[in-house]
């Protein structure tokens, strides 16, 4: 069992939703596990193919004893295909979905049904997505496809309309979530806290708190900070570039969707849960919600631009050009550009 991928605590409800599905036949050819980084959508993927290819008939979870079991932890269940990059960071290939699609043709070996697994789905080129989506047009009986992506809106919409999609969710108040939090976390960090300021996604949590996150995620919102003072847009994006842009990109992203929350809460809103944010918190008091909408906007469309080979520095820019909009100008302060 223990070598088996399990859903997380915080996933629960969904789980117990997928494994009605399948228990009624209700199955489709493919499932989208959409939404924010850092909640464990891929584990989950990879723990309901366990189960489907568990031959344990009533197994709450992949049961770990059963042939499939034995053959998938051994890692060669032949019913099993993962299509993940071949390094962190690069996209999947054509071939590799060419790969993806030769497999389904394939008739199960053992399991009733053949399993993939594609992660991250928004990660491919223009060719190796068409070759997907021929894939999901023309699918092969007996294969259920379980396609993982941070950023659903990124796909192809004729890729996603061929999806049902299981969305996952922020989990800034689950007790699952923070009691797994807190056993992950050195001694006298505070699980509830370190989960808020990840945006509620209790990987990026572990990340920010164990990961060299923290100081990252400090240096981004000094930044945010400052140009909403009237810093230079120019030097803030410089440094947040030498960091690495996509790191930015999600730190920034993680704090616009906080201050929106909270802004929404309006005075019943809890106290952030940091000085950094706290200062931004105060200043966005007199801001309408509009304009950070239109920031998040930005924030969502860098990623693609970042890997389109778009100039980092022109693209975080412009996502610090309408930040600096949200917020009414000091007088005292030159604008410094
Ligand atoms: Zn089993």
């Amino acid at each position: 069992m223990s070598d088996l991928p399990q859903p997380f605590p915080w996933q629960e409800d969904v789980w117990q939703s997928l494994l009605r599905r399948a228990g009624a036949g209700r199955l489709p050819h493919a499932l989208l596990f959409a939404g924010p980084a850092g909640l464990g959508k891929r584990r989950l993927a990879e723990a309901f193919a366990a189960r489907l290819l568990c031959e344990s008939a009533d197994a709450q979870r992949a049961c770990g004893h059963c042939r499939g079991c034995h053959l998938h932890a051994a890692g060669n269940h032949p019913d099993l295909l993962r299509v993940y990059p071949a390094e962190e960071g690069k996209d999947l290939t054509i071939g590799q979905i060419r790969e993806a699609t030769a497999f389904q043709e394939l008739k199960p070996q053992y399991a009733p049904h053949k399993v993939i697994v594609l992660a991250p789905a928004e990660r491919m080129n223009d060719s190796a997505a068409n070759a997907l989506l021929k894939t999901l047009e023309e699918p092969a009986a007996g294969t259920l496809l379980l396609l993982v992506s941070d950023r659903p809106a990124a796909l192809l919409p004729t890729i996603r309309s061929r999806c049902q999609i299981i969305q996952l969710r922020p989990v800034h108040t689950d007790a699952g979530a923070l009691h797994w939090l807190q056993a992950q976390l050195p001694g006298g960090m505070d699980a509830a806290q370190v989960l808020a300021l990840a945006g509620g996604a209790p990987l990026a949590a572990v990340q920010l708190a164990t990961g060299g996150g923290a100081e990252r995620r400090t240096a981004i919102m000094q930044g945010l900070a400052d140009v909403a003072l009237g810093g230079a847009i120019s030097s803030a994006a410089s440094g947040w570039v030498s960091g690495g842009a996509e790191a930015a990109v999600h730190w920034a992203y993680v704090t616009v969707c906080e201050l929106i929350r909270v802004k929404a809460a309006g005075e019943g809103a809890a106290m952030a849960a940091d000085d950094e944010l706290r200062r931004l918190q105060a200043m966005a008091d007199s801001v309408d919600l509009t304009r950070l909408y239109r920031v998040l906007d930005r924030l969502q469309e860098a990623p693609r631009l970042l890997r389109g080979h778009a100039n980092p520095q022109l693209v975080l820019e412009e996502i610090l050009i309408h930040w600096a909009t949200v917020f009414p100008r000091p007088r005292t302060m030159a604008r410094s550009r």
